[in-house]
């Protein structure tokens, strides 16, 4: 990869050397702008999936028209480049405005050749971004991009009913095609019969490079099934983007990979938004079942007859009276607590004489019986309760290593849950990412990298990690933590709540522009409210604000202050465009609640990573939300504001080193409100040039 430099008037090039001696043309004069070749392996020849062609890469035929360098991105691209080609795991955190999308995919296109690229996204807003990289690329590759089969699917009759039924639904939809009697599904019946028309669609979609409502709207228009179609042309297709459960629930993967007409091995990952990863993989080795479900099941039985039914009955009586029941009163005043599942074994030996795992494949067998009566009849619902409940109970007593905790919970609603947690999801995300090709595992903020990294992968051994810094000007930011406050439990005292109703009182003045406050609850945030006296406009985040009615506020005039809180809609995942926030003040650090899963989290880590439980389950969790409130101020490169943390805990050594490293290098500690409000004013002055 070599970086050069053009003249955007009369496009005479310049060495790096040259740029270094003078930043102007030497000819007309003119500002001279970064542009970069990329080629990790210059003169490697490669074949441009659509046409063919061969190139070069240093003719560079994937690099955006008119691309323009962004500051860290070269950097990035040269570190993912050497990751994949060294076969190593890249884990990289790469703050907002590098260009990460971009980079991903310009370290991976150069090498793909007859391999494919699957990119795995968690939130639509991501698969927009990429979406919008790949076109604007010089060779567009065919690229396929999926949501779920229900939210592609033209017949929207369907979207009430459960995934389970709709996948039913449409099974038997398409095999009545055969038959001239059924209902069927003429979206499905088209691409039989028109197959050549809806192939050449499909395949225009892929060139097209359109996401899955516009696909699937354009199909629907001929009559065809998107879903199905753009299924049927895969194997021509070079690049494939869907959520994490195309890459990381094995059935779904494996189905792709087959109509992909490849293995993993010759699949290149991108995974996006990875801080999620840890959570999800956790999420999905976790089952839970709640009292209402086993009524359901009870109902069931009522209308279906079997050889087993009265020891269904039996069993779900079982878990109703002597789990669930009893649940309530055990739990008393607290939410959640523990269930040995040992004791569930017991009590399923005790009362029926079968152990729990016989009784769970009874339930299923019975539940597997519902299913092919209620098809039989021609029910629209194929759901069975009774199959549910013994696959719960299966996964309940068979997980049962370190790495599962089993629970009873109430939630909001009062009703109970049993549960299997996960507490290590690396067998899910591990073996996905060593197998494959290549993996490129990102994220604007995995910091630590190292925790992120160990909460993936089960070896250290073969992982590229990097941390890039802000790519955005430091001048443009003024990042403060304040010293003599805290929101540690003993230290709430109603002299701490003053004394933060201080500081914000004190920002509120100094700040220019708008301003947003975000606590670690909506508690202590409505206690803190009581405490400030500004003539700014008050904007306060309930569960029903919207986040278009704040936007709307916050443009109309630029003397408000929004208080929310942390892991919120307004500190999370939301964009403040045109430096709509100049400030950010976070109250407190945002640690999960103390529960009885945190703490055997917290142990399971302690026993895995070598006494770091408390860092790795609750400290970086917790420095995680504070960032992406504080990331709120500054979304582009001409952003201007100011970060003020309100607790004194991040000045402290260990939880400092968590942190992002340019805040580490750049945070100023202040000692009061008055210095808080003086540093502010300061940066403001400097901003407009009055010092
Ligand atoms: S084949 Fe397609 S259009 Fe028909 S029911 Fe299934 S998803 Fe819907």
């Amino acid at each position: 990869m070599t970086r050069i430099y053009v003249c955007r008037k009369c496009k005479k090039k310049y060495s790096p050397e040259a740029y270094s001696q003078s930043r102007f043309c030497l000819n007309c004069g003119t500002y001279l702008t970064a542009r970069i070749v990329v080629s990790s392996r210059p003169h490697r020849r490669v074949k441009a999936p659509e046409t063919g062609v061969e190139s070069t890469a240093s003719e560079n035929q994937w690099l955006p028209r008119g691309y323009e360098e962004r500051k860290g991105q070269v950097k990035f691209i040269e570190e993912a480049t050497k990751a994949l080609e060294s076969d190593k795991v890249f884990l990289g955190s790469a703050p907002c405005g590098i260009g990460k999308s971009l980079g991903s995919l310009l370290s991976v296109l150069p090498l793909l050749e007859e391999n494919k690229l699957l990119i795995s996204f968690r939130t639509r807003s991501q698969l927009h971004i990429f979406l919008k990289e790949l076109k604007a690329l010089k060779q567009n590759p065919l690229t396929v991009s999926f949501f779920s089969k229900q939210d592609m699917c033209p017949l929207r009759v369907k979207s009430g009913v459960s995934y389970f039924d709709f996948l039913e639904e449409c099974r038997r939809l398409k095999e009545n095609c055969e038959s001239a009697t059924k209902p069927y599904c003429r979206f499905y019946w088209n691409l039989i019969r028109r197959k050549r028309k809806a192939d050449e669609l499909a395949l225009d979609c892929a060139r097209k490079i359109l996401d899955p409502k516009e696909a699937s709207r354009r199909m629907a228009m001929q009559s065809f099934c998107a879903y199905e179609a753009l299924k049927r042309v895969l194997s021509k297709v070079n690049i494939f983007l869907g959520t994490y459960n195309y890459t990381f629930n094995k059935p779904v993967r494996e189905a792709l990979l087959q109509s992909w007409g490849v293995d993993l091995s010759k699949v290149y990952l991108i995974v996006d938004e990875a801080h999620n990863l840890p959570t999800f993989a956790r999420e999905r080795l976790s089952d839970k079942l709640t009292q209402t479900t086993i009524e359901s099941a009870l109902r069931e039985t009522e209308n279906f007859e079997h050889k087993n039914l009265s020891a269904v009955q039996e069993y779900l009586s079982l878990l109703d009276n002597q789990i669930f029941q009893r649940a309530q009163k055990r739990l008393g005043k607290v939410n959640l607590k523990l269930l040995d599942p040992q004791e569930v074994s017991d009590l399923f030996l005790e009362v029926s004489g079968t152990s729990g795992i016989q009784a769970a494949e009874i339930l299923h067998e019975y539940g597997e019986h519902v299913r092919e009566k209620r098809q039989e009849l021609g029910n629209e619902k194929i759901f069975s309760y009774n199959h549910r409940v013994g696959e719960f109970i299966g996964n309940f007593l068979q997980r049962i290593d370190k790495k599962y905790v089993h629970l009873i919970q109430r939630d909001w609603g009062d009703r109970i849950h049993l549960e299997v947690r996960s507490l290590d999801g690396r067998e899910i995300t591990d073996p996905v990412l060593r197998e494959a090709r290549g993996s490129i595992v990102m994220s604007g903020f995995l910091s630590p990298p190292k925790v992120y990294r160990d909460l993936i992968l089960r070896s250290k051994a073969d992982v590229h990690l990097r941390e890039f810094d802000s790519p955005f000007p430091p001048e443009n930011r003024l990042i403060l933590a304040a010293r003599d406050v805290s929101s540690r439990f003993e230290k709430r005292t109603d002299k701490m709540l003053q004394k933060w109703g201080k500081y914000i009182e004190g920002i509120s003045e100094a700040n220019a522009g708008n301003m947003g406050v975000f606590f670690t609850s909506y508690n202590l945030m409505n206690t803190v409210i009581s405490h400030i006296e500004t003539d700014r406009k008050m904007i306060v985040e309930e569960r029903k604000t919207r986040r278009s009615d704040v936007m709307e506020k916050l443009t109309r005039s630029r003397h408000n202050v929004l208080f929310g809180v942390m892991g919120g809609k307004f500190s999370e995942g939301m964009d403040y465009p045109d430096n709509l926030l100049t400030c950010v003040v976070t109250v407190g650090l945002p640690y999960a609640t103390w529960s009885i899963y945190q703490k055997a989290l917290i142990n399971y880590y302690d026993y895995q990573f070598h006494g770091r439980g408390r860092m790795y389950a609750y400290l970086t969790p917790a420095i995680f939300r504070l960032i992406q409130a504080c990331g709120r101020v500054h979304r582009s490169a001409t952003d201007k504001g100011c970060i003020v943390i309100l607790d004194e805990r991040v000045t402290r050594p260990n939880i400092k080193q968590l942190l992002p490293s340019y805040y580490q290098k750049e945070m100023k500690t202040v000692k009061n409100p008055k210095e808080c409000n003086e540093n502010i004013t300061k940066f403001w002055h400097k901003q407009r040039g009055l010092i």
